[in-house]
């Protein structure tokens, strides 16, 4: 029997920038005020005639070969066998190698704690068969969730039908995030300011 992938698909052309997503996540997860499971980046497509909002939600791609768990010298971040990548708070040291190895800026410091966090793809939800708490708030459905190796699951019908693209493909880490609508997007910023000011990896201190 093929291995369960739990993934996510998200159509850019139906996400409006909302960030009922971004509220729901912490809301369900206890993520901090100023750090970020999800986040949504926004920025402005000018065509000569008309401007109109382009909006990517990001998250934590749930990497196969993920180099956040290669670089963890504790064994903390981990895969489960869903091919969810998460953190075992017992484990961590706080030495922030995962959150510099992590080309998406997917990881965040937790500044009381010095733990590490990240999305679970609601692990506590998704691994009873539940819905993570961004997909089933998204208020236009634009995130779709579920095994990408069943062919029966609703993700794995909608990739079948339209296709996905991984963010920064040519990483090869194989991310089970995937997007409609990636190649169409222009001006897609690296990364956003708000997010700049949340997920970044902080020089230690003293
Ligand atoms: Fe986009 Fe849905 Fe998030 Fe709103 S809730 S920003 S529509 S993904
Ligand atoms: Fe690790 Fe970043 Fe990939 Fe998530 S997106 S699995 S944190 S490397
Ligand atoms: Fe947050 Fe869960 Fe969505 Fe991940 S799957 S972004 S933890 S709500």
């Amino acid at each position: 029997m093929t291995e369960k992938r739990l993934g996510m698909l998200i159509d850019l052309s139906l996400c409006i920038g909302c960030n009922a997503c971004a509220v729901a996540c912490k809301q369900e997860n206890g993520v901090p005020l100023t750090k970020f499971n999800t986040w949504v980046e926004s920025w402005d497509v000018n065509t000569g005639e008309q401007t109109r909002r382009a909006n990517q939600p990001k998250l934590c791609n749930h990497c196969a070969d993920a180099p956040c768990v290669k670089v963890c010298p504790t064994g903390a971040s981990f895969r489960t066998e869903e091919g969810v990548v998460l953190v075992d708070e017992e484990k961590c040291i706080g030495c922030k190698y995962c959150m510099a190895a992590c080309p998406f800026q997917a990881r965040w410091v937790n500044d009381d704690t010095g733990e590490v966090g990240k999305c679970t793809f609601c692990y506590h939800r998704s691994s009873h068969g539940l819905l993570p708490a961004c997909v089933s708030t998204c208020v236009t459905r634009a995130r779709y969730f579920g095994d990408l190796n069943d062919p029966k699951s609703d993700i794995a019908k909608k990739v079948a039908e339209v296709g996905g693209e991984a963010l920064y493909a040519d990483l090869g880490l194989d991310p089970a995030v995937l997007y409609v609508g990636l190649s169409q997007v222009e001006g897609m910023p690296v990364t956003s300011a708000i997010h700049r000011g949340g997920n970044v990896v902080k020089p230690l201190e003293g």
